[in-house]
């Protein structure tokens, strides 16, 4: 069993680069744990520390509720998986997968064992007697795999060891890497930009941003209740429509959320005017998601806006509106009522059906 704790975290460089701030996160006993974030947000530092490459210049590094800052990389039973994995290729894919046995003098013959268990599980094990240039991109990234869980690891790092490949590859492997480190039981840290890749491999994601963690949930916690502005900008696709909005409860009878040009009027018992009520008076910044937004027919009643279509986008399994509603644009998922018979330009009314239940917080970028 392995678990990992970062507690207060910090690594400055030398040339004064703080490139992780601070930073609390617990990784719990085989649990798949994604580290997302754009480039140079300080992931790939943060792993580093994990496995003994980079000393935290504070903070400390817990392994198994130890502290670990002081022990070397390879007293920490870690396997690490890169971007730019290399394989030696002189030596056949069994020798690769072998190879770390064979530095733990491993007698041959369990040792063959190994590989073929671990080459089968990985479905590589048809090529083991070929060299790497002999082999796909996908292919190789497994042979990696491989190499890298042969000794049992009780900690799995991995940098984001599918960059390299092309999409429909990436999508086939995503599944693969956290269908079998959940079978191993292996606590595994992931780091990525991707956060598509993120939400569907993890168990829970943290998000990184300059170096500070900004927020660390479920996929489904980080998507749908966001701790920050920065979060419900980052995650999902389309972008969170995130408006500024003024608030007035009228005791008892709605809950009126000020646009601009538009209010939307929430009825007092809904869930959503409890979220916002205790804003009264206050500029805060609404968020909702395309999905959350249902079209419907202009004379419907309720809380329900008004917008311009400015133009429409279709992706095959969903369109979506561009809208104006007033001085901002919002984007609306069609789900399957569509649009085309309505022209660019003309009115149209649209209802915010679900509204997010949490808002993002105040109208300030943390
Ligand atoms: P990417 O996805 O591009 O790999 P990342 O989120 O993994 O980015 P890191 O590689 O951890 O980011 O880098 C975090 C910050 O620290 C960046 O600003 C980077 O330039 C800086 N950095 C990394 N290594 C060093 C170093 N050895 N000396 C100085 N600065 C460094």
């Amino acid at each position: 069993m392995t678990t990992v704790a970062l507690k207060d975290v910090t690594k400055v460089f030398q040339d004064g680069t703080v490139a992780v701030d601070t930073i609390n996160l617990d990784v719990t006993d085989g649990e798949f744990m994604v580290l997302l974030g754009p480039s140079g947000c300080g992931k790939s530092t943060v792993l580093r520390m994990v496995a003994g490459l980079e000393d935290p210049t504070s903070g400390a590094v817990m392994l198994d509720g130890e502290v670990a800052n002081q022990l070397p990389p390879r007293e920490r039973k870690i396997a690490m998986v890169f971007q730019d994995f290399a394989l030696y290729p002189h030596m056949t894919v069994g020798d690769n997968i072998g190879f770390p046995l064979r530095l733990a003098r491993v007698e041959p013959g369990p040792r063959e064992e190994r590989i073929k268990d671990v080459a089968s599980a990985l479905g590589i094990g048809d090529v083991l007697g070929r060299k790497p240039s002999q082999l796909s991109g996908g292919q190789r990234q497994r042979v990696a795999m491989g190499r890298a869980i042969v000794r049992r690891p009780g900690l799995f790092l991995m940098d984001e060891p599918l960059s390299n490949l092309d999409s429909g590859l990436r999508a086939e492997l995503r599944a693969e890497i956290s269908g079998m480190t959940r079978e191993l039981g292996v606590t595994t840290i992931y780091v990525t930009h991707d956060q598509a890749e993120a939400l569907t491999m993890a168990d829970r994601v943290a998000i990184m941003r300059k170096g500070v963690l900004q927020d660390v949930g479920t996929p489904t916690q980080v998507y749908g209740r966001p701790a920050t502005l920065y979060v419900a900008a980052f995650l999902g696709s389309p972008r969170m429509n995130l408006l500024e909005a003024s608030v007035y409860v009228h005791l008892d009878r709605y809950v009126a959320l000020n646009l601009g040009e538009q209010s939307l009027y929430l009825p007092w018992h809904d869930i959503r005017s409890r979220a916002v009520a205790h804003y009264h008076g206050e500029r805060i910044v609404v968020g909702m998601r395309a999905e959350a937004l249902t079209p419907v027919a202009p004379d419907t009643p309720g809380d329900v806006l008004q917008g311009r279509i400015r133009y429409l986008e279709h992706h095959g399994h969903e369109s979506l509106a561009f809208l104006d509603i007033g001085a901002t644009a919002i984007v609306v998922d069609e789900m399957g009522t569509p649009l085309e018979a309505t022209e660019p330009g003309q009115r149209g009314l649209r209802r915010f059906g679900q509204v997010m239940q949490r808002l993002a917080g105040r109208a300030v970028d943390p």
